[in-house]
C-alpha cells in the first residue's frame, strides 16, 4: 500500500464526541466532519439515510432511555470523524434498520445501492440457540469482510460506541460482551492497523470485564503519578538534547501505558507492579526513517540498551503495515523505559490504519488484506460453529511471524507454528503429502517450532502412502490445517466405513439371489432418503440401515422394460423402449470398464454416463425415476477421455508428461495449464480404443517424477 500524507484528523477519545446543538438538526455534526475530510462530495444522500433511519427507529429506546436514533447517529459520527467515504457513514446510520425494524434488505438496496451490502455485512444472524447464531454472525462478519473490508470498519464503530453505553446494561451482560470484544474486536480493530480504536476497546473492556482489579490499577498508577511524571518529564528533556546536539529535530512526548497494558503485565507477564517506570514510555517522531535510524543510534550511544527488546519495524513492517523502531534502554537511575521512534506518517498509520487511506483512494478498491482473505477461508470451512470463536480468538490474538518460500515470498504464520502449519498455509495438497521440512536448508522434523525469518522447505511424498493422522493434530496450531488435517481423517474413516458398508450389502444380495443393478441400488436409496450412494454404502458400514431394508428397496424398484441397444457405441440400455436414442455423455465421456448408468432426457434419448460423474450424482438426486440401468457390450471402439494431472512445478515437467502420453501410443488432441505457488495442474485430452490403454496413460503418466495425483475430469 501507498504512503500518502495524513491531513489533520482528530485526536484519540475524540472520535464521534461531537454533539449537535441544534435539536432539529442533529445530524450537523457528521456532515460536518464528513465535509471536512471530503470537500467535494454531495451529502445529498446522507440526509436521504438520516430521514430512513430516523423514521424506522421512531418509537424505540436504548436501554439508556435515549431514543434509539442516538446509536446509528453516533456510529455515523464515529465513523464520519474517522474519515470514511460516504457508503460507510451511510451504512452506519442504517446499520441496525434492518435488524430491528421492518425495513428489508431488498428496500434498502433499492433506495441505496451498494451501501445495502454493508449493512447486510453486520445484521444479526438470528438463529434459535443464541450461542450459535453468535459464532455465526462472526463467521458471517468474516466473508463480508473478503468482499468489501469496510464492514469491518462500521462493525468496529458498532461496537465502539455500545461499549461507551455498558455502563447501562446488568454488569453480567456488559462483562459477557467486553470478553467477546477483547477476544474478537480488539484483535481485528489491531489487524486492522486501528490502533485508536483497538486502545479505547480494549480500555473499555477491561474496566466492564473485571471492575474491581480495573479499579486497583487506576488507583496505583494514581498514586504514583508524581514520582512517574517528574521521571518521566526529566528523560524525555535528556532525550530532546542528545538528539538536538546532533542536529535532530524531534517531537518527543510521553506515553502513558494504558491500565489495560499494565494490567496486562501485571496478570500475564506476573511483573512487579512497584517498577512503575515500565509503564511510561517515549515517543520520539522525526521528519524521515533514515532521522529514524539516527535518533536510535543517539539514544544507543548514551543509555545501555536492554538486550532482545530491539525491534525494527521500519524494515520489517508487521502485516497491518506497522512500522516504528522500539527499543527499552536503562535509563537514569537504571530504570528500564521503552521509546519508539517514528515519522509522523507512521505515527499516523497507527492510529488510523485501514481507514486513513480512505481519503486518498482514486479508485474504488476495498479488497480485503491477505490475512482477511486467509481467515475466511478456513471459517468458511469450519464445519462445526461452535470452534469458530476460539479459533478465530487463538488466530487473531498471535503474535505474527513471517516465514519465507524458497521463493522469497512471505507468508504470515502465528508464532508457535511448525512447517507443517507452513505447508497447509501454502497448499492443502502440499500439507497432506508433507512427510519433512528443511528450515534454513537444515532437514528438520514437521514439528519443529518456526522463528521470523526462517526460510522453510517442504518435502512431499509422491507414493502417498504417508499423510495426515491423528498425531499431527497435536502440534499444529493454525487453524487451517487443524481444519484440513479433520476432513482429511474424517474423509478417510467415512470411506473406509462406505466400502464395508458396499462389501457387505454385494454379499448380502448376492448369498440371497436377489437381482441388483446401479441404477436399482440408486432408486434404493433415494426411496430410502440418501441422497448419495456413497451414503447409503456408509449408513450400512455403520450399521445404521440394515442390508435386508435396502434389499427389499432395491427389489421394488427393480427397473422393468425391454431394453434398447446402441449401435455406435455399443452400450445396451435396459427400461427403455427399443430403438431409443443412446449418446455418451460430454460431461464425464465413459469408456468401456467404467460403470455406467443412462439418463432420460427431456428430449434427447438416453445419455449415458459414468456413474461416478458428479453431473449423474446431481440427476440422480434430482430425478431417480429417469435413471435406467446400462451396459457394456464390447470393449472397443473410439473413446474420448480428459486426464488431469497434479504435479508440483520443476523444470522440462511439460515435456515429462507430453513423452508419458506419447508412450502409450494415443494421440493427444489438446492440452492446458494452471499454475498456482507451486503447483501445477496440466489437463491433457486424447482419444483412445480401449479401457486397458487408458489405464496404460494413467499409469504412465503417475511415474513422472514430481506428479502427486492423476485423475479424470469427470470420470
Ligand atoms: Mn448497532
Amino acid at each position: 500500500m501507498k504512503k500518502l500524507p495524513i491531513k489533520s484528523l482528530p485526536p484519540s477519545k475524540a472520535l464521534g464526541a461531537e454533539i449537535s446543538q441544534d435539536p432539529f438538526d442533529l445530524l450537523a455534526p457528521v456532515l460536518k466532519s464528513f465535509s471536512f475530510h471530503h470537500p467535494k462530495d454531495e451529502v445529498g444522500p446522507i440526509e436521504e439515510a438520516w430521514k430512513v433511519a430516523k423514521e424506522k427507529h421512531e418509537g424505540q429506546f436504548r436501554a439508556s432511555g435515549e431514543p434509539y436514533i442516538s446509536h446509528p447517529l453516533g456510529v455515523a459520527q464515529i465513523l464520519a470523524d474517522l474519515g470514511s467515504d460516504r457508503q460507510v457513514v451511510m451504512a452506519g446510520l442504517l446499520h441496525d434498520t434492518v435488524e430491528d425494524t421492518d425495513y428489508s434488505l431488498e428496500e434498502c438496496r433499492r433506495q441505496f445501492g451498494e451501501t445495502a451490502s454493508l449493512v447486510e455485512g453486520v445484521t444479526k444472524l438470528s438463529l434459535i440457540s443464541k450461542e450459535l447464531s453468535n459464532a455465526e454472525t462472526i463467521r458471517k462478519l468474516i466473508l463480508a469482510m473478503q468482499q468489501d473490508v469496510r464492514v469491518g470498519v462500521v462493525k468496529l464503530a458498532d461496537r465502539l460506541y455500545n461499549a461507551r453505553t455498558w455502563r447501562f446494561m446488568p454488569p453480567k451482560k456488559a462483562a459477557k460482551k467486553a470478553g467477546e470484544t477483547l477476544d474478537i474486536y480488539v484483535p481485528l480493530a489491531d489487524r486492522l492497523g486501528m490502533g485508536i480504536v483497538k486502545s479505547e476497546l480494549e480500555e473499555l473492556s477491561f474496566k466492564y470485564l473485571d471492575p474491581k482489579i480495573y479499579k486497583k490499577v487506576v488507583e496505583m498508577v494514581g498514586a504514583r503519578a508524581g514520582v512517574r511524571d517528574e521521571y518521566l518529564e526529566k528523560m524525555m528533556g535528556e532525550v530532546k538534547a542528545s538528539l538536538k546536539s546532533y542536529g535532530i529535530k524531534a517531537k518527543i512526548t510521553g506515553r502513558l501505558k494504558s491500565y489495560f497494558s499494565i494490567y496486562r503485565k501485571i496478570v500475564l507477564l506476573k511483573k512487579n507492579f512497584d517498577r512503575i517506570y515500565d509503564f511510561v514510555g517515549i515517543r520520539v517522531v522525526v521528519d524521515s526513517p533514515q532521522n529514524c535510524y539516527r535518533a536510535l543510534g543517539i539514544i544507543h550511544e548514551k543509555w545501555l540498551p536492554v538486550p532482545g527488546r530491539f525491534k525494527d519495524y521500519i524494515a520489517m513492517p508487521k502485516s497491518n503495515l506497522y512500522q516504528a523502531l522500539h527499543t527499552t534502554i536503562l535509563g537514569d537511575g537504571g530504570q528500564e523505559i521503552e521509546i519508539q521512534i517514528r515519522t509522523e506518517e507512521m505515527h499516523k498509520e497507527d492510529e488510523y490504519g485501514i481507514a486513513a487511506h480512505w481519503k486518498y483512494k482514486e479508485k474504488e478498491d476495498f479488497g480485503s488484506p491477505e490475512w482477511v482473505g486467509r481467515m475466511a477461508n478456513w471459517v468458511k470451512d469450519l464445519q462445526d460453529p461452535s470452534e469458530i470463536l476460539p479459533a478465530l480468538k487463538s488466530d487473531l490474538t498471535s503474535e505474527e511471524i513471517s516465514i519465507f518460500t524458497p521463493k522469497g515470498e512471505t507468508i504470515f504464520l502465528p508464532e508457535g507454528a511448525c512447517p507443517l502449519d507452513f505447508a497447509y498455509a501454502v497448499h492443502t495438497e502440499i500439507g497432506n503429502r508433507a512427510v519433512g521440512a528443511k528450515i534454513n536448508g537444515i532437514p528438520s522434523s514437521l514439528s519443529s517450532k518456526l522463528k521470523s525469518g526462517d526460510c522453510v522447505e517442504i518435502l512431499t511424498s509422491q507414493s502417498g502412502s504417508s499423510g495426515p493422522s491423528y498425531e499431527w493434530l497435536s502440534f499444529v496450531i493454525t487453524p487451517k490445517a487443524k481444519n484440513k488435517i479433520k476432513r482429511f481423517l474424517s474423509q478417510e474413516k467415512n470411506l473406509e466405513a462406505a466400502q464395508k458398508g458396499k462389501k457387505a450389502l454385494m454379499a448380502y444380495m448376492l448369498d440371497r439371489g436377489i437381482p441388483f443393478s446401479l441404477p436399482s441400488l440408486v432408486h434404493a436409496s433415494s426411496a430410502l432418503g440418501f441422497s448419495t450412494l456413497q451414503q447409503l454404502y456408509y449408513a450400512v458400514g455403520n450399521g445404521k440401515i440394515s442390508c435386508f431394508a435396502v434389499s427389499r428397496a432395491v427389489f421394488r424398484s427393480k427397473a422393468s422394460g425391454e431394453g434398447s441397444e446402441s449401435e455406435k457405441y455399443s452400450v445396451t440400455v435396459k427400461g427403455v423402449e427399443k430403438g431409443e436414442r443412446i449418446e455418451l455423455a460430454r460431461c464425464c465421456k465413459p469408456v468401456p470398464g467404467d460403470q455406467i448408468a443412462g439418463f432420460i432426457t427431456n428430449f434427447r434419448g438416453v445419455r449415458i454416463h459414468s456413474t461416478r460423474c458428479p453431473d449423474f450424482v446431481r440427476l440422480s438426486e434430482e430425478n431417480p425415476g429417469k435413471i435406467v440401468d446400462a451396459q457394456w457390450k464390447g470393449e472397443k471402439g473410439e473413446f474420448e477421455a480428459e486426464i488431469e494431472v497434479l504435479a508440483l512445478d520443476r523444470q522440462a515437467l511439460l515435456v515429462d508428461l507430453s513423452l508419458a502420453i506419447s508412450n502409450a501410443c494415443v494421440d493427444l488432441s489438446s492440452s492446458r495449464q494452471k499454475v498456482a505457488a507451486n503447483l501445477v495442474s496440466a489437463y491433457f485430452s486424447f482419444k483412445f480404443r480401449d479401457f486397458p490403454q487408458l489405464e496404460l496413460v494413467i499409469k504412465s503418466l503417475e511415474q513422472v517424477e514430481g506428479v502427486i495425483g492423476v485423475k479424470r475430469v469427470g470420470g
